[in-house]
């Protein structure tokens, strides 16, 4: 079965090179027929990997070809997937399966609510990849990717092809734990990166205001239901701005870079799901609005 992979960016360059690269049929899905031409006129998507670059002239299509798609890999940022999902709603078949590669929360379930005819499966993932140029993608960190079905449903056969693929994934029973954990170090580390313009050791100065936002995103994880996503959170957290103390976090890359950021599905919808549990968690709510004013000076979206 043909992985139809949309997206052809970061992560989704990456999965399609490896899935290509195993010998696994692939068709990349592309915006418009500007964006088909480009791609062909690229000779195809290139992966630099350990100082290996190698090119696949993968076949590739746009949003509104006709042909029905069975499997899905939606590799957009997560303000783009809604769009992207519902312009492919009417090609994908009854029971086509939809893997979600987006960060944060809140895009899965709207892209769910708008393909009811599909199993969307969410994907959490630790591994690393930039566009040096478009169609030409960078492998920059090794990591893991976890995927699973809120509720939890069994592992689909499919999860063979990656390992073939030697795309390092597991299948989860607690895929929104993974989730909301991972949604909980980007708060607590993210923003505060952007506000105080510097990279995530930087925080290790903050280490106060680091903690009391680490108590208020435990609260928060207990109320949602997700207590085992909250345990020793502020260790995590100061673990990871240890270990990755030279590194700016891809918070403050987009800044940096006059990107939209994806901050409504991570500190956005750590808000909303405070509001909606009626708790006050007045240092996140305060991170919000400093943020939102950063964003808003430099005149990138709020949202
Ligand atoms: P990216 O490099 O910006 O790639 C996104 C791709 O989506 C672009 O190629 C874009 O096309 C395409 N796209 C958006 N709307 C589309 C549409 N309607 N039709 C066709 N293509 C469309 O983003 P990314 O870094 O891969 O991130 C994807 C998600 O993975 C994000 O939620 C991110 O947080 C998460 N993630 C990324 C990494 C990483 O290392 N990159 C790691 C973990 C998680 P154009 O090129 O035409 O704009």
């Amino acid at each position: 079965m043909t992985w139809h992979v949309l997206g052809a960016g970061s992560l989704g360059g990456l999965w399609a090179a490896r899935l290509a690269r195993a010998g696994l049929p692939v068709c990349l899905l592309l915006r418009d027929q500007r964006r088909l031409a480009q791609y062909l006129a690229s000779g195809g998507l290139t992966l630099e990997q350990d100082g290996h670059t190698e090119t696949f002239a993968l076949p590739a299509q746009t949003l509104d070809d006709a042909a029905p798609i069975h499997r899905l890999l939606l590799a957009t940022k997560a303000y783009d997937a809604v769009p992207a999902a519902a312009a492919l709603s009417s090609r994908l078949s009854a029971g086509a399966e939809v893997i979600l590669l987006q960060n944060g929360l809140g895009s899965q379930d709207e892209v769910a609510a708008c393909l009811p005819q599909a199993r969307c499966i969410f994907a959490s993932s630790t591994e690393g990849a930039f566009r040096r140029e478009d169609f030409r993608v960078v492998f920059a960190g090794e990591g893991h990717t976890w995927l699973g079905t809120a509720p939890p449903s069994p592992a689909p056969a499919w999860l063979d092809e990656l390992a073939l693929a030697g795309i390092p994934a597991s299948w989860t029973g607690d895929i929104l734990g993974r989730l909301w954990r991972k949604l909980a170090l980007n708060c607590a580390i993210n923003p505060l990166t952007v506000l105080h313009s510097c990279r995530n050791g930087g925080l290790q100065t903050h280490a106060e205001e680091v903690a009391a936002l680490c108590a208020e995103l435990v609260e928060l994880l207990i109320a949602c239901d997700q207590g085992d996503a909250a345990v020793d959170l502020q260790a995590e957290v100061e673990r990871v701005i240890a270990a990755t103390a030279a590194n700016y976090s891809s918070m403050y890359q987009d800044v940096a870079a006059g990107r939209r950021t994806e901050i409504a599905y991570l500190l956005g919808h750590a808000c909303r799901e405070a509001a909606r549990h009626r708790l006050e968690l007045p240092r996140l709510q305060a991170l919000a609005l400093r943020l939102r004013a950063h964003l808003a000076a430099r005149g990138l979206p709020q949202d």
